[in-house]
């Protein structure tokens, strides 16, 4: 078979390599328009202990990356100046050049051909492939070019985001939340490499506008969040790389195919960065992808079969992360909660943890918050 791989982010990648590993005789193409150690953001966080959704499959792949990753069990929540952890929450994270860079040399060493700094501009670029794996991310050209043929729908979120870096190393996945006299904001900041660290910086659409971001340039921006966040930043600096303020944008396809053409990642779907799952997610489709072309004698009942069997599994994470991202939408009146009741109604905000779920999980935690609880009850009666 003939493929084309129109994209080399974590799906695209991880495509390529897999179905070349299991059927040498494939020629893969894979295109990208960057050069290969280009890339954007900084580390990437998976919400469950390294790759082991992977191993099973893939225990080389596993192995090289596991090493590069920082991992932690506890979530430190900031608010109020007071620190709240939540025992009992495992998280991973490695920085995105470092992920690409290992799943390139994977592909290259089974054979995939890679055409880096090599951008496709029209689909006639692509004629003759037996099969188009469209892995090119949020803005697909696939996409695009059929958007109503695969159902495409977007909406944003109301809240801004900007993705920054910084050498400050934090203990823990941490999310500070601070009140400044013209509004309110928050970060989601871990490391993901010894000396690096995450810090994404979200606030509410009143308090943008309050400070006039829209009118401000990037470095402007970032001296406001060092400002804000000088406390938890211990008066470091934050590092930009293309760290414009976006909205979040909710992308699906109701169709996940058209003609040969196939989407993957966040080219189908996105899910908000709050829980952790975009990059498992592009890597999760396109294990399911290989999998359904295994299993069907031609691609089109494949890319049935593709879909069928994993759009279920997708749309109940992205509704998890809709409901993730709607208490980030109201964050600034969650802030008015004392700080463990605050963390409370943050780690119960998917509505799928219960206290006693969140007793076996997280039982530090949990008697801190019940003790709180039945001292406040004891005063008050
Ligand atoms: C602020 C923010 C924070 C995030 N945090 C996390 C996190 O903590 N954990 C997590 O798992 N995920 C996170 N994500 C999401 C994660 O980055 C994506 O879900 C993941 O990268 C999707 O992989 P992908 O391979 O589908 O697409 P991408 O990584 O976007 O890769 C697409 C590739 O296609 C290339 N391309 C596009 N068009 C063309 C073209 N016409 N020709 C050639 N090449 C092209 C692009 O250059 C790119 O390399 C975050 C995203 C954002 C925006």
């Amino acid at each position: 078979m003939h493929i084309a791989v129109l994209g080399g982010g974590p799906g695209g990648l991880y495509f390529a390599y897999l179905w070349k590993r299991r059927h040498p005789e494939a020629q893969i193409d894979l295109f990208e328009q960057n050069a290969p150690d280009a890339t954007w953001g900084f580390g990437v966080v998976f919400s469950e202990q390294a790759l082991e959704f992977l191993r099973a499959d893939d225990p080389e792949t596993v192995d090289a990356i596991a090493p590069e990753m920082e991992s932690w069990n506890n979530i430190t929540l900031n608010h109020r100046g007071e620190s709240v952890e939540i025992d009992g929450v495992g998280f991973s994270s490695i920085g995105r050049l470092t992920l690409l860079s290992i799943l390139q040399a994977r592909a290259l060493a089974v054979g995939v051909t890679a055409h880096f700094s090599n951008p496709i501009h029209s689909l006639d670029q692509l004629n003759g492939y037996d099969l188009i794996v469209a892995a090119d991310g949020l803005n697909s050209l696939v996409r695009r070019s059929f958007e109503g043929d695969f159902g495409f729908s977007i909406s944003y979120s109301t809240n801004k985001f900007a993705w920054y870096g910084t050498h400050k190393r934090f203990e823990t996945l941490s999310q500070t939340f601070v009140k400044t006299a013209r509004g309110t904001f928050n970060a989601h900041h871990y490391r993901y490499a010894p000396d690096m660290s995450t810090f994404l910086v979200e606030c509410d659409r009143a308090t943008w506008d309050h400070y006039g971001f829209a009118y401000k340039d990037v470095d402007q921006s970032k001296a406001i969040c060092e400002e804000v966040f000088a406390e938890a930043l211990g008066g470091g600096m934050l590092i930009s790389n293309k760290s414009v303020w976006r909205n979040f944008p909710w992308v699906w396809n109701e169709h996940w195919f058209h003609k040969n053409m196939v989407l993957i990642g966040d080219a189908l779907h996105s899910a908000h960065f709050s829980i952790g799952s975009g990059t498992r997610l592009a890597i999760e489709d396109a294990i399911a992808l290989a999998k359904a072309l295994e299993a069907e004698a031609h691609v089109a009942t494949a890319l049935a079969r593709y879909q069928a069997d994993r759009k279920p599994i997708v749309k109940k994470l992205v509704t998890a992360a809709r409901t993730s991202a709607n208490w980030y939408e109201k964050f600034p009146g969650h802030m008015q909660l004392d700080p463990l009741d605050f963390a409370y109604s943050y780690i119960t905000r998917s509505g799928r943890i219960d206290d006693a779920r969140l007793r076996a999980m997280s039982p530090r935690f949990m008697a801190a918050y019940e003790a709180a609880g039945q001292a406040g009850a004891s005063e008050n009666g």
